[in-house]
């Protein structure tokens, strides 16, 4: 029986994970789960797996989710704050902890599973952005795993040898990135002006939360994933590619050196990598519909539109850089964001908003988790500001 730590329960992964679990009561028990302030969604979610504890990130909720569970019967213990997470992550009642948090929010969790040697399912693309080599290091002082959940990524890792560290050793040439092109495919900057959050938000192919999804329309979300890609395979910036692909069935590829051209298939449904990933390296049903490729009849590639949408080449740029220059990067993306959903900043000032937070703070380099969230809280001030000025 796999325990489960299940951290950003009340997400769109959150909701995923927990689908493939219900589907396998005989291999997988739910141990924890997590919210940031969603106390009926939390309960809910409780009642129906029963875990030994239920974390409430911002602890103004804890009453209320500590009366709810009571009067649900439940004997569910409450853990709150940044620490209640981390304390899950690393129980040693638990076996896997998916990280499904989303932005900076859920960095420590993420460490502290892997110091604590769990099998780590990880969909928080931000920590890898923000901490990456501090992640590896946590992974291997800890001795657990980690098996991507970013579909991109458990596809490349699907696509790689087993066991591989070097990869030019193992033959392989280059790793592309799949991307569908997000919900303004095709559109100029003029006709970007005026778009709203909702239109950014209906993304035509995954069904995913309100930041990820901004994130697919910017391109950032592939440009996250690059970086991701370079830290969690130890691809060179320069092997790695990433093609527009608007059916999202292919999820990524792996060239080889011969000529071969490894991809990974299936249907835009985030359930195929999560039981991926829980079931490794047993193969087990995710609930998801065979893919029907006479009915897709055609895969079609194109090149980004790197001119319309500028986050990605930022997001090359930070990894030359290197240092603190993806965590600023990531910080102010997340500020951005934040400022467009909430309809105080337009749609494309968002990469303005990152470059001249990228031009303002130096890349320096940086030791610990205490320097990293030193960088990331400068960046967001100075994204703050920039925002503020804007809009003034
Ligand atoms: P979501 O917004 O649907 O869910 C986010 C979860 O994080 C919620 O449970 C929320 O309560 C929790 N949370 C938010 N702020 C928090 C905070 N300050 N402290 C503690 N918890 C907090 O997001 P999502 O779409 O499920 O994405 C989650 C992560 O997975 C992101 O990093 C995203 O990039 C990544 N991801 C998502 C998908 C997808 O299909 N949704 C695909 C690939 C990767
Ligand atoms: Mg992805």
């Amino acid at each position: 029986m796999m325990r489960i730590a299940l951290l950003g329960a009340t997400g769109s992964i959150g909701a995923s994970t927990l689908d493939v679990v219900a589907r396998h009561p005989d291999r997988f028990r739910v141990h924890a789960l997590s919210a940031h302030c969603n106390v009926g969604a939390l309960i809910e979610r409780c009642r129906q797996f029963d875990p030994a504890w239920a974390v409430i990130a911002d602890p103004a909720h804890a009453g209320a989710l500590q009366e709810g569970l009571r009067e649900a019967g439940l004997a569910t213990r409450v853990a709150t704050g940044p620490q209640g997470l981390v304390e899950v992550a690393q129980d040693g009642e638990v076996d896997c902890v998916v990280a499904a948090i989303v932005g900076a929010a859920g960095l420590e969790s993420t460490l502290a599973a892997a110091r604590a040697g769990k099998r780590l399912l990880l969909a928080n693309k931000e920590s890898v952005v923000m901490a990456g080599p501090l992640l590896k290091a946590a992974l291997s002082e800890g001795g657990g795993e980690l098996l991507p959940l970013d579909s991109e990524h458990n596809a490349v890792f699907q696509c790689l040898p087993a066991g591989r560290e070097d990869l030019r050793g193992a033959g392989v040439r280059r790793i592309i990135l799949t991307a569908s092109g997000g919900p303004f495919r095709g559109r100029k900057r003029a006709e970007l002006a005026a778009v709203t959050a909702d239109m950014a938000c209906a993304h035509p192919k995954w069904s995913m939360g309100r930041k990820i999804s901004v994130d697919s329309a910017t391109l950032m979300n592939k440009g996250l994933e690059v970086i991701e890609a370079h830290l969690l395979f130890g691809a060179a910036a320069a092997d790695i590619d990433v093609v527009v692909h608007p059916q999202s069935i292919i999820h990524s590829l792996v060239e080889y050196c011969d000529g071969s051209v490894l991809a990974q298939l299936g249907n835009p449904d985030m359930r195929t990598a999560i039981a991926h990933a829980l079931g490794w390296p047993a193969r087990i049903e995710a609930g998801v519909a065979p893919l029907n490729l006479v009915e897709i009849a055609r895969l079609e590639f194109e090149v980004p539109d790197r001119a319309t949408f500028r986050c990605l080449d930022l997001a090359y740029q930070v990894l030359a850089a290197g240092g603190c220059a993806p965590i600023v990067l990531n910080a102010a993306n997340e500020e951005a964001v934040s400022a467009f959903l909430a309809g105080r900043l337009p749609f494309l000032a968002i990469d303005a908003v990152i470059e001249s937070c990228l031009q303002q703070l130096p890349a320096g380099a940086h030791e610990s988790v205490a320097e990293i969230l030193d960088s990331d809280l400068t960046a967001r001030r100075e994204a703050q500001r920039i925002i503020a000025a804007m809009a003034g």
